[in-house]
């Protein structure tokens, strides 16, 4: 029998950030106590926490403290570092434990992982050096992109290169480190799944989020994505299939590229994503309390959408224009969410808007005149 875990028990987060805050709001909503650590106080999370350990991520100490206080502990990025949660796990109740940090955090064994599991990614090669790079470039040309194994984010840590020109500046770059290079994918569109499966063993996927990034950062999502049903069927399956050939539980995110040849698995992410915040007002659950009842043992919720949902990315630079905007009569069903984030810095994730409408012509026009002068 997998271990259920109850109101008003305490559930240990990893992680401070907007994720981790989103998921404490779902569990202080459901009567949960929650504790967070986090390096730096008065995190996003800490400002909705009932616990705030301050420590770093591989502090020994703190995280046993975590595990004895938490009836359960999950996290909320991927690059918690796996060697202390595995050395630490057997002291509380970590349902996930430390694999799905292993290989989401280093693109390298998140893609054998995925082929390993019988599906598709961009061609790629292992790169630690110049060498190897000038000789993986003569292998899957131009046009492709040199991305670090681990630590990027948001197209931070990638290069793109379009032909022998762009080789110089590039192998500048690269030294001895462990990066991948992939083939670049001709896709059609950008999509996403979100799986959460439950330590009861229930599995569940949203239906397919349709991504439009800008500058390599999420801009927009709408759910469902505008994809014939027969796709939408086959993301989602791969996604279920992915989450439990890899045996993951709580939730795993995968981003994928549409092409004419099918779907190209791109990234995974073991932990709600970006592109689920729709799920907040457009579903029957969101995607924070469906990954709090995975980890705390409960049976999930039908993953459905109740009305169509376009979900804009708020990043430091759109704060004040969305303010002014968003306060007006005409956009009075969108729904604000704001991370408490200590300064609006540029290209840096503040907040999001959701907005629902019951059917897509009123919704495509109100998103349309919201984003109008939408700052760059
Ligand atoms: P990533 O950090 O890997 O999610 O990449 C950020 C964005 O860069 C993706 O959302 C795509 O828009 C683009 N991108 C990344 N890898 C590829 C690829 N192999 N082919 C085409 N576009 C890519």
């Amino acid at each position: 029998m997998s271990k259920v875990v109850l109101p008003p028990s305490t559930i240990g987060i990893i992680g401070g950030g907007q994720l981790g805050r989103m998921m404490a709001i779902s569990a202080k909503s459901m009567g949960y106590k929650v504790a967070v650590l986090e390096p730096g106080k008065d995190s996003p999370l800490a400002q909705v926490a009932d616990i705030e350990i301050n420590a770093a991520y591989n502090d020994e100490a703190a995280l046993t403290k975590l595990l004895e206080i938490s009836d359960v502990v999950t996290y909320e990025f991927e690059n918690v570092p796996s060697k202390e949660v595995a050395k630490l796990k057997s002291l509380g109740n970590l349902p996930q434990g430390e694999q799905p940090l292993v290989i989401t955090s280093h693109r390298l064994k998140e893609k054998l992982a995925i082929e390993g599991a019988g599906y598709r990614v961009a061609p790629f090669l292992s790169v630690t050096s110049a060498d190897e790079l000038r000789l993986a470039v003569k292998k899957i040309g131009y046009p492709c992109i040199l991305k670090t194994a681990s630590g990027g984010y948001d197209g931070k840590g990638q290069w793109v290169l379009r032909s022998e020109a762009d080789l110089p500046e590039v192998l500048a770059i690269a030294g001895d480190n462990e990066y991948v290079l992939e083939g670049f994918v001709n896709f059609e569109k950008e999509v996403s799944v979100i799986v959460t499966r439950s330590v009861n063993g229930d599995v569940e996927a949203f239906p397919t989020f349709e991504n439009v990034h800008h500058q390599q950062i999420l801009h927009t999502t709408r759910m469902p994505a505008n994809i014939s049903d027969q796709l939408d069927e086959e993301a989602r399956t791969v996604a279920k299939g992915l989450m439990e050939k890899l045996d993951f539980f709580g939730t795993l995110a995968i981003e994928m590229f549409v092409t004419d040849e099918g779907i190209v698995i791109n990234e995974l992410a073991p932990r709600p994503h970006n592109s689920g915040h729709v799920t907040m007002d457009a579903c029957m659950v969101s995607q924070f309390e469906q990954h709090i009842r995975a980890v705390c043992g409960l049976p999930l919720v039908k993953a459905e959408s109740v009305r169509p949902g376009i979900m804009v990315n708020l990043l430091g630079q759109h704060i004040d224009y969305a303010l002014e905007n968003w306060q007006k009569p005409e956009f009075s069903d969108a729904k604000l969410h704001l991370y408490g984030k200590e300064e609006n810095k540029r290209d840096r994730k503040v907040g999001h808007l959701n907005f629902v409408a019951s059917d897509w012509t009123t919704l495509d026009a109100k998103v349309e005149a919201f984003l109008k002068n939408f700052p760059e």
